[in-house]
């Protein structure tokens, strides 16, 4: 038994997160050269999309990858890179041209031995302190264009479709913590004592342990639908944002309520409950927020303010693009903000 989330998610990373578009997408050549070896254990992936100033908001991604000759040259950096530090390569998301934002990226492999890539450093963090997380740098890093995954301009829709996966990990990851959690408290109140009794001989500790027990189940059936659809080869968007919703609450309230009959010793940094209630705190993070869950379950409802602004119509829930030659709107629904999250709904 691994007593951490740390080590999960970084398994979860290379099985996961960071190579699903690879075997989706890339060609033979590039999956000999790069799945093989991470299937194998050889080699260690990792995801490059979130940047300094990007991250709910992928689209805005700023890393470039221009073409000279056969290669492309890539430029930029990314940030909250898990296994940064130790990766073989990493999955860029980077823009390989001008235009519409959904449109003109592409997912593009870089070994991280290349010239130009640097590890500008290993990030500290509030929880999963047993896997690395780092912020890179790419300054004029040359990648043969056949590193490429998949076609040119699909990298976002590609990475959307990874994110379903990563999302359903995560939230399913989260239901492994919290049951771990609910596990070691028993044991705990079990044996401590107060009052000439065990904690746990208290009706309402096991009451409320048996209320955070149903959560956790009602999770875990949701997070199974979505692997039904994914191993149907159904589109999972809307079951993977609920899951991962869900889990986001799920493991903060099961950490949570579970450390509270610890006592002073659920505060103790070394404690194992206080490790679950740090590492759970990522699930409403990481991977797209809970706020970015909410948009992509709105929008595939029909309900988000700017959709019912459009044709009054119900949005496909399915994560692909606006048409590539969709007119510019302008009105009462096209704030600011229409740059940010509400066209990108993604992460
Ligand atoms: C430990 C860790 C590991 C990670 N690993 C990776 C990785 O391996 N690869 C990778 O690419 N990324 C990784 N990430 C990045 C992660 O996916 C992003 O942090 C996440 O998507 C949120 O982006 P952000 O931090 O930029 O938040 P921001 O986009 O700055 O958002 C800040 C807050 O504002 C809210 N918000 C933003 N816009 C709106 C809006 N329009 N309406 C309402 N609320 C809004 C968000 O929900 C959030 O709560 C990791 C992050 C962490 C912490």
């Amino acid at each position: 038994m691994i007593d951490c989330g740390g080590v999960p998610m970084a398994i979860g990373v290379q099985t996961d997160m960071a190579t699903p578009a690879l075997a989706l997408h890339g060609s033979r050549e590039l999956r000999d050269e790069f799945l093989a070896p991470a299937i194998a254990g050889d080699f260690v992936a990792c995801l490059g999309v979130s940047e300094v100033g990007s991250g709910s908001d992928v689209a805005s991604v700023k890393t470039r990858a221009r073409k000279d000759g056969a290669d492309y040259i890539v430029n930029g950096g990314k940030m909250w890179t898990t296994g940064g530090t130790q990766a073989d390569f990493c999955c860029v998301l980077a823009n390989t041209s001008e235009g519409a934002p959904h449109r003109n990226k592409s997912l593009i492999i870089a070994p991280m031995s290349t010239p130009g890539v640097t590890v500008a450093r290993k990030l500290k963090k509030l929880g999963m302190r047993a896997s690395d997380t780092a912020q890179l740098h790419f300054d004029d890093v040359r990648v043969p264009q056949r590193y490429r995954n998949g076609e040119e301009g699909m990298g976002f829709i590609y990475q959307n479709k990874q994110f379903q996966l990563e999302r359903l990990w995560g939230a399913l990851n989260s239901v492994g913590m919290a049951q771990r959690a609910i596990d070691i408290t028993i044991d705990y109140t079990h044996e401590r004592r107060a009052f000439g009794r065990t904690i746990l001989d208290n009706q309402s500790v096991g009451y409320r342990l048996a209320e955070l027990q149903t959560a956790i189940g009602a999770l875990q059936a949701l997070c199974w639908q979505g692997v039904e659809e994914v191993v149907a080869g159904q589109d999972a968007i809307r079951t993977a944002a609920m899951a991962k919703l869900k889990a986001g609450r799920v493991i903060r309230e099961v950490a949570d309520g579970c450390l509270q009959f610890w006592g002073g010793m659920g505060y103790m940094d070394d404690s194992r409950i206080a490790r679950i209630f740090r590492d759970g705190r990522l699930t409403s993070i990481g991977g797209g927020t809970g706020d970015v869950m909410l948009h992509i379950l709105s929008k595939s409802m029909g309900t988000f303010p700017r959709d019912r602004c459009r044709a009054g119509t119900r949005i496909d829930p399915t994560p692909t693009a606006p048409p590539p030659h969709e007119p510019h709107r302008t009105g009462p629904c096209h704030d600011r903000h229409a740059h940010s999250i509400p066209q990108n709904p993604d992460r």
